[in-house]
């Protein structure tokens, strides 16, 4: 996995304030050190903190990204929302799209695909996440799954060259529970011949104990990190273990 660029996307869920943006200054110093590494380092806080981190950031290699937005293209009566254009007015470079927690709320893969389509329109990055329940995992149904939120999250999208897929297992998200190296190498595998030449990620309970044991499946492109990227010294843990 060393030789390759390895991708650490921060996502920080709805947690965060103006004070914990101090954090991100000790992995930005980490980062400028270790900088022999071939690493990308994207920060995805609240979208209140986008803009005040892309700016602390500015000198540095870090990105900043959202962790989704509205569909819409253009300015729009939509009380309490933001589109793509938006956020990457803040100065977002990165979005996270089709998080399983957004699912659970209610996205479907139809508008999935047009919050994609938009952001790359706007000139974001894409961090498309997908992932099948433990019901769906258990009913040995995790390939169609998945197949289905590629088939239907890309459809239409020719040029995929600014998309990275994050496989997201929802029963490992938060729960401390992960799958054997040997799952995810398959599932891996599995989106990068459906998806030609797309980087592939791993997230779900990534932390700095076992980074050691996932670092060893070859085929995977870097890591979503959730709970674990809000403590700057467990992130600086996870990354350095990465490369050791
Ligand atoms: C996530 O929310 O994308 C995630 C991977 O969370 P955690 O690392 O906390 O499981």
């Amino acid at each position: 996995m060393t030789n390759k660029y390895i991708y650490f996307i921060a996502n920080w869920k709805m947690f965060g304030n103006l004070q914990s943006l101090n954090s991100v200054s000790k992995v930005a110093s980490f980062v400028k050190k270790f900088k022999k590494k071939k690493i990308k380092l994207v920060y995805c806080p609240p979208a209140t903190l986008i803009n005040s981190l892309s700016k602390k950031l500015k000198l540095s290699s870090i990105d900043v990204g959202a962790q989704n937005c509205h569909q819409g293209e253009t300015y729009g009566a939509y009380t309490g929302h933001m589109n793509s254009y938006m956020l990457k007015d803040a100065g977002a470079k990165y979005i996270i799209l089709g998080h399983s927690e957004n699912r659970q709320s209610g996205e479907n893969n139809k508008l999935i695909n047009l919050k994609i389509k938009n952001s790359i329109k706007s000139g974001l990055k894409i961090i498309f996440c997908i992932g099948e329940t433990l019901s769906q995992k258990r009913k040995k149904n995790t390939k169609k799954i998945l197949s289905q939120q590629i088939i239907q999250g890309l459809k239409n999208i020719k040029n995929k060259k600014n998309i990275i897929i994050a496989y997201e297992p929802v029963w490992a998200i938060g729960s401390g529970l992960i799958p054997k190296n040997s799952e995810i190498f398959e599932i891996v595998k599995l989106i990068k011949n459906k998806v030609k030449g797309s980087k592939v990620l791993y997230g779900g309970s990534v932390n700095s104990k076992n980074i050691n044991l996932l670092k060893k499946i070859d085929n995977v492109d870097g890591f979503l990190v959730g709970g674990a990227s809000q403590n700057s010294n467990n992130f600086i843990d996870i990354i350095k273990k990465t490369f050791n």
